[in-house]
């Protein structure tokens, strides 16, 4: 059933030039998987289209915030993080000043593992999972016709259409599935953004005891590191794009970042590191007749608080919910209130924590002070994973 298992030797599948859905689901990211999940789970004709090959390895810090775990549980697909570790505090750094925060419900899991077993879960509800094909939207489906999907296996210049009536838009942050219909102005990056980078790195690298998040930040970005449960090191940041020119690359700076908290990460420049475009931005539109976008497709804040899939996840719920209102009328335009509903203010806190986060040593300062009050370091570890 599933395409997972799929290799670039196996023959192409024998799939009509234009084909009907009930729904398309673009990225197989925490967003589509769960989305494409629910749908099918409610009898829908569902296709989730990936345009890479699972596992693989995406950027991301790998903590999954107590409301990103509640919303798997509640959805019955808690067991794409069996196995996944607690983390049990933050270590927040700046300079070499070091204070620790209990947190409580956040889990830890690398994202080849957790991605893999969410696109599993999708096609065990009988979703069609097709990986190694990328999609894009050539016709939003206005005037009450069915949305139309066009599809291309990685490396091929042939396409196919999906006929759908509706689409749900989870291609990330660096989507450009919509490209065809809005071209460049599909986003709005904010200036002076920062980009993010990470690499999995072999353990011993850096000392990260397992349980244990370092959130080490600088004027020039921070860097997080956890242990994941394979017993590798999963480092991710987010940095400013001059500053990291100006020191030899994103691997220099973020070596720079952990030895400026007293701490060494080994052969920085020697790594891997993946990155991803300029992260803060807005969507042009979330929602247009019949296309809907859901997690990082429908607008970015800096990953700071590691919400990013708790509300990837929840706007899934809450897409999969909305999702045959949208697909009777054409009209997905109450889409952009439910999402706003279901996480704006979410994302309005993280991104005063970001703002703040600008300006380390005051944060810092202010930090230490308010952890002075009681019960305020608990009540600073939930604001700090959104569980408050
Ligand atoms: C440095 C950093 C650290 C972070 N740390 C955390 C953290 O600790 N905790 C947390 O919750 N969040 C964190 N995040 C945010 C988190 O990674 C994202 O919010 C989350 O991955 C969003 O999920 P998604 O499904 O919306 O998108 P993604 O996970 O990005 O999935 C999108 C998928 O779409 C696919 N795709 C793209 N274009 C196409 C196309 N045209 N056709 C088909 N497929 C396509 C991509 O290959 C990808 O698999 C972090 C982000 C960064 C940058």
């Amino acid at each position: 059933m599933s395409a997972l298992a799929a290799t670039p030797q196996d023959p192409a599948p024998r799939v009509p030039t234009v084909e009907r859905a009930d729904a398309v689901v673009i990225g197989g990211g925490p967003a589509g998987s769960v989305t494409a999940a629910l749908l099918a789970r409610q009898g829908m004709r569902t296709v989730l289209l990936e345009r890479e090959r699972f596992p693989r390895h995406k950027v991301c810090g790998c903590c999954l915030g107590p409301r990103g775990v509640a919303a798997l549980a509640r959805a019955q697909l808690g067991d794409a993080i069996e196995g996944s570790h607690a983390l049990e505090s933050v270590s927040l750094a700046h300079s070499t000043r070091w204070m620790s925060l209990p947190l409580f419900g956040t889990r830890v899991m690398g994202r080849d593992v957790m991605d893999s077993r969410l696109a599993s879960s999708a096609a065990r509800e009988g979703c069609d999972v097709r990986m190694g094909m990328r999609a894009a939207v050539v016709d939003a489906g206005g005037g009450r016709g069915p949305a139309q999907v066009s599809v291309s296996e990685a490396g091929h210049s042939q396409s196919r259409t999906i006929l759908a009536r509706i689409v749900v838009c989870a291609d990330g942050i660096g989507g450009t599935s919509l490209s065809p219909l809005c071209g460049t102005a599909s986003w709005a990056v904010e200036p002076h953004s920062r980009f993010g980078v990470a690499a999995t790195l072999p353990a011993g690298t850096l000392g990260v005891p397992a349980g244990q998040l370092w959130m080490m930040s600088h004027a020039d970005g921070y860097v997080g590191a956890v242990r994941l449960p394979s017993g590798d090191v999963d480092v991710a940041a987010a940095l400013d794009p001059a500053a990291a020119r100006r020191t030899g690359g994103p691997g220099a700076l973020i070596a720079a970042v952990v030895a400026g908290c007293g701490r060494l990460l080994a052969d920085a420049a020697a790594h891997r590191w993946k990155g991803t475009p300029a992260l803060t931005r807005r969507r042009a539109w979330v929602a247009r007749d019949r296309v809907i976008c859901v997690g990082d497709a429908a607008g970015y804040v800096e990953p700071f608080t590691g919400e990013g899939m708790s509300w990837a996840i929840e706007g899934a719920v809450v897409a999969a919910r909305i999702a045959p209102a949208v697909m009777a009328s054409g009209d997905a335009t109450p889409w952009s209130l439910a999402l706003a509903d279901a996480i704006g203010a979410h994302q309005r806190r993280c991104r005063r924590v970001a703002a703040m986060l600008r300006y380390p040593r005051a944060t810092m300062c202010a930090l230490r002070a308010a952890s002075r009050v009681p019960g305020m370091r608990r009540r600073l570890g939930a604001i700090a994973t959104g569980a408050s």
